[in-house]
C-alpha cells in the first residue's frame, strides 16, 4: 500500500497555514481581525499604520485591557481564546472575535510581533524568538510583518500596494463607522490619513460620517432610531433622491458587526422599493440590536454573514422601520425647513384644501372642498392680483415680519402658488424662498399613495357607456385568474365576447377617460408578474400604473386654487418628495441661494 493512503495529524504550523486560508485572504483581513481584537479588549483608542499596503506592515496599537503576560503565547496558539469557555456561550455571543483564530493564523504567514501590558503592569513582547520585558502602557501593540513571506503562492495572488492598501482602507471606514465611541487614527507610508476623536453626540458623528462616506450622505440623509419588540435600528438612511449607481455605500451592523446578509439587504431594498428611480441603489449607514441569543455568527470563518433564528421577524421589523421613517422623512418639506422657518399662524390663501382639476371631480374625490376662491380660468395677473387682495390684504402698518407671518402658514412648507410655467411646473414662494413642483409626478405620487392606503376598499364609480376592449385569449384567461385582485383595484371587468372585455367601473379616484389604455396595462402587469407570491408586488405596480394614468398630465393649465390644493396635498402625502419612479417631484431654491446667484449682500 502506498504511504500516501495513510492518515496522520497534521502538524501545528499547518493547520494554522490552512486555517489563514479562510481567515486572512490579504493585508484588509488581518486588519479587520487586529481591530477586532482591540475592540474586544474596550479600547477606545486605537492607532493603525500600514506599509505598502499593509503587505510589508500592519501595526494596530489600542489602549485595551492588555493581555496578561502568561497568556501572551496562548494567544498565538490555536483555539486559544478569553471571549468564550463552553457551548452555552456561543449561543449568545457578544464579542466580534470567538474563534481564537485570527492571531495563530496570521503568525503562521508572517513576522508578528505582540506587545501588550496590564494596567500597572510590565510589558512584554512576544515572537517567534521567544518572550521578553518590553515598555509598553496598558494596552497592546500588534506588528505583522512580510505577509505571505513564506507563502509564496499566496503572495502571488496579493494586487498591486495600491488595490491591497483600498481594501484595508475600506476595513478602515467601516470600522471607524461602527464605534462612534472609539477614537481612530490611521496612516498610509507615514503619511497620515484619519484622525478622529471620541464622537459622543450626532453632530460629532456626521461630521466624522461626512469625512467617511462624503457630505452629500449626511446632507440627503435621513436619522432614525427605532425600538420594537426587542429589536432596536438605528442610523442613517439617504432620501431616495440621493440615490447611486451601485451598493457601495450600503451599511448595515448587527450588533456592531458589518455583515453581508440577505435578509437585511432585501428588507433595505424593499423599504425603496417604490420610490427609488428604476436601476439605482439607496446609501445607509444603519445598526440593527437584537438579543444575541437570536443571532448565530458562527458561520462564516471571517464571520461576514449571520444567522438569525427569526429572520422574518427581523425582515419585518427592518423593512417598516425604514419603509416608515423614509415615508415619514421624504414628506414634502418636512425636516428641510428646520432651521429656516418662519413661526407663523394659519393665515393666508389657503383656508382649507380645495378641489383642483375642477372639471374633474372624479380625480380625487374626498379632498375637495370649496370652490368659493376659484378665479375663473387659469393664471392672469389682474385675477390674481385681485384674488389674493381680497384673502390676505397686508395693512400697511404691518412690519416686514407680521408680513412674512401673514403670509405663511408654518404646515405650509411648500408655501403659496404664483403661477404655472410652460404648463409644466409651478412656482411657488416658501417661507425659505421659492419652489418648483413638477406637477405630474407629485400628482402621481398622491394618487398612488392615496390608492395604496385604500386598496381593497376602493370606492369604484360605474361607467354609465361600458368601455370595449379588445384582448387575446390569454388576457381573458390571466382577469379570470385575478378576479379578486381586480375587484380589490377597484375594477370591473367581464367579458363580452370572444375576444373582448367590458370595462364597466374604475375606482372613483381616477379619471375614466382612460379606463381602455389603464385596462391595458394593468394586463401587462398582470401578465408580468404572474406567480401569487409577488402580489404585493403586483399589486404595488397595478397601483402605480392607475396613478400614472390617474394624474394631471404636463400641458394642463392650472388656476391658482388648484395648484395651492396640490400642494396642501403634498405637505400632507407621505412620500411625496418622489414620484413613483423615484424621480424628485419638487426642489427648492432658498433666498440665500437666490441672493447668491445675483451677488447680493456681497
Ligand atoms: P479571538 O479573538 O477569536 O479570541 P484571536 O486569535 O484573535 O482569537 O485572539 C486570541 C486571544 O488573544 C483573544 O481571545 C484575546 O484574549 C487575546 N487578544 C488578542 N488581541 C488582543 C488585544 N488587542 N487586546 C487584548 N487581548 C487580545
Ligand atoms: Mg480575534
Amino acid at each position: 500500500m502506498p504511504t500516501t493512503n495513510r492518515i496522520a495529524e497534521l502538524s501545528g504550523q499547518l493547520s494554522n497555514e490552512i486555517a489563514a486560508g479562510e481567515v486572512v485572504e490579504r493585508p484588509a483581513s488581518v486588519v479587520k481581525e487586529l481591530l477586532e481584537n482591540a475592540l474586544d479588549a474596550g479600547a477606545d483608542k486605537i492607532q493603525v499604520e500600514l506599509e505598502q499596503g499593509g503587505i510589508r506592515l500592519i501595526r494596530v496599537c489600542d489602549n485595551g485591557s492588555g493581555i496578561h503576560a502568561d497568556d501572551l503565547s496562548l494567544a498565538l496558539r490555536r483555539h486559544a481564546t478569553s471571549k468564550i469557555r463552553d457551548a452555552g456561550d456561543l449561543g449568545a455571543i457578544t464579542t466580534l472575535g470567538f474563534r481564537g483564530e485570527a492571531l495563530p493564523s496570521i503568525a503562521s504567514v508572517s513576522r508578528l510581533e505582540l506587545t501588550s501590558a496590564l494596567e500597572g503592569e510590565p510589558g512584554w513582547r512576544i515572537d517567534q524568538e521567544g518572550c521578553e520585558p518590553a515598555a509598553h502602557g496598558r494596552g497592546t501593540t500588534v506588528a505583522v510583518h512580510d505577509l505571505f513571506y513564506r507563502v509564496p503562492a499566496r503572495r502571488k495572488f496579493l494586487r498591486t500596494e495600491k488595490t491591497e492598501f483600498n481594501h484595508a482602507d475600506t476595513q478602515l471606514r467601516r470600522i471607524a463607522l461602527s464605534r462612534f465611541d472609539v477614537a481612530f487614527s490611521w496612516s498610509h507610508n507615514g503619511r497620515t490619513l484619519h484622525q478622529f476623536r471620541v464622537a459622543p453626540n450626532r453632530e460629532q458623528q456626521e461630521q466624522r460620517i461626512a469625512q467617511l462616506l462624503g457630505k452629500d450622505f449626511v446632507a440627503n440623509a435621513i436619522y432614525l432610531d427605532v425600538s420594537l419588540a426587542g429589536f432596536r435600528l438605528y442610523g442613517w438612511a439617504v432620501r431616495p433622491v440621493y440615490h447611486r449607481a451601485n451598493s457601495d455605500s450600503q451599511m448595515l451592523f448587527v450588533n456592531g458587526r458589518y455583515v453581508r446578509d440577505k435578509t437585511l439587504s432585501h428588507a433595505a431594498r424593499h423599504a425603496y422599493r417604490d420610490i427609488l428611480y428604476h436601476g439605482r441603489h439607496p446609501a445607509y449607514l444603519l445598526f440593527l440590536e437584537i438579543e444575541p441569543t437570536q443571532v448565530d455568527v458562527n458561520v462564516h470563518p471571517a464571520k461576514h454573514e449571520v444567522r438569525f433564528r427569526d429572520s422574518r421577524a427581523v425582515h419585518d421589523f427592518v423593512f417598516r422601520t425604514l419603509e416608515k421613517s423614509l415615508a415619514e422623512g421624504g414628506r414634502a418639506g418636512v425636516g428641510d425647513g428646520a432651521d429656516g422657518g418662519i413661526p407663523v399662524e394659519p393665515a393666508g390663501l389657503a383656508q382649507g384644501q380645495q378641489e383642483w382639476f375642477s372639471e374633474q371631480p372624479t380625480l380625487l374625490t374626498g379632498v375637495g372642498r370649496s370652490h368659493q376662491f376659484s378665479p375663473p380660468g387659469g393664471y392672469n395677473l389682474a385675477e390674481t392680483q385681485a384674488f389674493y387682495r381680497q384673502l390676505a390684504t397686508p395693512s400697511q402698518e404691518l412690519s416686514e415680519g407680521q408680513r412674512q407671518r401673514e403670509r405663511f402658514s408654518e404646515d405650509q412648507p411648500l408655501g403659496r402658488p404664483l403661477a404655472q410655467i410652460h404648463y409644466i411646473y409651478i412656482l411657488a414662494e416658501t417661507p425659505r424662498g421659492l419652489a418648483l413642483v413638477d406637477m405630474h409626478a407629485a400628482h402621481e405620487r398622491i394618487v398612488y399613495e392615496r390608492l395604496k392606503s385604500q386598496y381593497g376598499e376602493l370606492v369604484t364609480q360605474p361607467l354609465l357607456v361600458p368601455v370595449n376592449v379588445n384582448v387575446t385569449d390569454a388576457e381573458i384567461r390571466l382577469v379570470e385568474q385575478h378576479q379578486q385582485l381586480l375587484a380589490d383595484l377597484g375594477l370591473e371587468l367581464t367579458q363580452s365576447g370572444p375576444q373582448q372585455l367590458a370595462v364597466r367601473a374604475v375606482p372613483a379616484l381616477l379619471n375614466r377617460d382612460n379606463a381602455e389604455q389603464l385596462v391595458r396595462d394593468l394586463l401587462d402587469e398582470l401578465a408580468q408578474h404572474g406567480s401569487a407570491d409577488q402580489i404585493q408586488q403586483q399589486v404595488d405596480a397595478c397601483l402605480a400604473s392607475m396613478a400614472c394614468h390617474g394624474s394631471v398630465r404636463g400641458g394642463r393649465q392650472l388656476s391658482l386654487p388648484e395648484m395651492d390644493a396640490l400642494l396642501r396635498d403634498m405637505e400632507q402625502t407621505e412620500r411625496s418628495g418622489q414620484c413613483n419612479h423615484g424621480r424628485p417631484t419638487w426642489t427648492e431654491l432658498s433666498l440665500q441661494e437666490l441672493d447668491s446667484l445675483f451677488m447680493r449682500g456681497r
